[in-house]
């Protein structure tokens, strides 16, 4: 068996490939950025052509580094942004258009037509989601109904529909030269298409929606062997034995295998998943039902799940749209030379506002302003924000819960912030834990497909290697702590109902 695992983590911001060993810890990896196209308010693009070329290039970034050849990696793991939807020509392999991100709220309109029948829980018994533009389902409809020709060409057979995880396999795997077109249950679990109790698309939704059968996807297990690397890659022949949406992929990676492990992931977005084992929770407080993973062969296991826009990317804007950061970690420094926000309270809902409230047409405010508020505040504003929009979502997890969450598990990009994980203690009152290896979404994917292959046996062999790297404990007094979370809730009401 050969010594390593690779795992091609492809994100909202950028693509990794990361090489692991069997004690899961990282030996190598490379790194590439890719263009965000923002064409009109609201909207977020990305091209799929870049990403895949992306994806290339880091794998034999991530290979030469590590000093590692194909013959060293037992199998590649995959894992990616959600929703994102793709829609390609199976003859070409090219894209029809680019990607629609997660992000993008151009199908607003549709999901108020679809909902006037009905409300927008009208598929969430089935699908397990809220009607909204988040979902892979009225971005693809978008496209078919928008791009020139891409109906017609989808019912003729000749359109592949897919989320980038279907992209990547199918390009692996040979793109029009034979590629595989699959995905597995977490990634097919955030399409609006999928029976969560059956794991196959609902054919009545895709009727609803207009979509051809023959563009869906194969949905498959997060780990099997879907197919192995085209003769033509630097790769060639691993077998590719892991699928995992992003979210799943950092709930695999903390070792979250059983009912009540949660996690949080702060990346562009922040991603609460609590683990609920064989059973489908309804939420009765703003959460998605979906699915945390699946092996190959053994029942699913299901989570709830509490999905937060905005967060790393409110940072990005930070830097990007108001040039107050020169860099993310910039927004610690500068937020560190004053002790709080000075009064200033900024709620995020650049494009609406996820759980738990699901409010489409919020958009985001700045309030609480004297003229004492610098630059400083206002940095520190925005870190707040993470950790206010965190709480919100573990109360929802709490009331939905049999049980109170005691500690939470953290990963991602921004919890190398200590100002800010420091804080989001304090706001929650219980303790916030980072693992040794923080790069969990690519080490779940890693995992996923090291336990196809039988690189690793066992659950509790993966478990086994997680191993704490920090605790935060809480040190706000509780009247602190209820006083701000009160004036946070006000903050929030303010941006309701702004789009008309
Ligand atoms: P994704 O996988 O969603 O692309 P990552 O997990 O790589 O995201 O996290 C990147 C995000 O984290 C960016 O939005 C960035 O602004 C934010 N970030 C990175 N470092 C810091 C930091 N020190 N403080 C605050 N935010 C940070």
């Amino acid at each position: 068996m050969p010594e390593f695992v690779m795992s091609i983590d492809q994100g909202t911001t950028s693509s990794r490939a990361m090489v692991f060993d069997h004690a899961g810890r990282p030996v190598a990896s490379g790194q590439k950025e890719h263009r965000q196209f923002l064409p009109r308010p609201g909207w977020v693009e990305h091209d799929p052509v870049e990403i895949w070329e992306n994806v290339r290039e880091v794998v034999a970034v991530a290979l030469s580094r590590a000093g590692l050849t194909r013959h060293d990696i037992a199998a590649v793991g995959l894992t990616n942004q959600r929703e994102t939807t793709v829609v390609w020509d199976r003859r070409t392999g090219s894209p029809v258009c680019n990607a629609i991100v997660w992000q993008d709220v151009r199908t607003q309109q549709l999901c108020d037509e679809l909902a006037a029948d009905g409300g927008p829980d009208r598929f969430r018994a089935v699908t397990g989601l809220p009607l909204t533009p988040y979902f892979s389902g009225t971005k693809l409809k978008w496209i078919l109904d928008n791009i020139p020709g891409a109906r017609a060409a989808a019912e003729d057979g000749n359109l592949l529909f897919g989320t980038v995880d279907s992209w990547l396999l199918w390009n692996l795997t040979g793109g029009p030269d034979g590629g595989v077109h699959a995905t597995d249950v977490t990634n097919a679990s955030r399409t609006l298409f999928m029976d969560l109790r059956t794991l196959q698309w609902d054919e009545a939704i895709l009727a609803e929606f207009g979509i051809p059968a023959a563009m869906m996807p194969a949905i498959r297990s997060s780990a099997e062997v879907y197919g192995t690397v085209h003769g033509s890659q630097l790769l060639r022949m691993v077998p590719v034995a892991g699928i995992l949406g992003d979210q799943q992929a950092a709930t695999f990676g903390q070792a979250a295998f059983g009912p009540g492990d949660a996690k949080n992931t702060y990346g562009t977005g922040c991603f609460v998943v609590v683990n609920t084992g064989p059973d489908i929770v309804s939420s009765g407080n703003g959460l998605l039902s979906t699915v945390a993973y699946r092996l190959d062969g053994q029942p699913p296991q299901y989570a709830l799940e509490g999905s937060i826009a905005v967060a790393g990317s409110l940072i990005q804007w930070l830097r990007d749209n108001l040039g107050i950061i020169g860099s993310a970690a910039e927004a610690e420094t500068l937020a560190g030379t004053v002790p709080d926000s000075g009064g200033a309270y900024f709620v995020p809902a650049f494009s609406g506002l996820f759980a738990p409230y699901w409010r489409a047409e919020a958009r985001g405010a700045l309030v609480g302003l004297t003229r004492f508020v610098t630059k400083a505040h206002i940095a520190r504003a925005a870190l707040e924000a993470t950790a206010f929009q965190t709480r919100e979502v573990l109360d929802a997890v709490n009331a939905d819960a049999s049980a109170p969450l005691r500690e939470l598990r953290v990963d991602g990009g921004m919890v190398g912030n200590d100002a800010l994980m420091q804080f989001q203690a304090d706001i929650l009152g219980v303790p916030v834990v980072r693992p040794r290896v923080a790069e969990t979404t690519a080490l779940g994917a890693a995992y996923a497909a090291g336990l196809a292959v039988g690189y690793w046996s066992t659950l509790a062999e993966l478990a086994a290697n997680w191993a704490e790297d920090r605790r935060w404990m809480p040190q706000m007094e509780e009247t602190e702590r209820d006083r701000r979370m009160r004036l946070w809730k006000k903050a929030v009401t303010r941006t309701f109902d702004w789009v008309d």
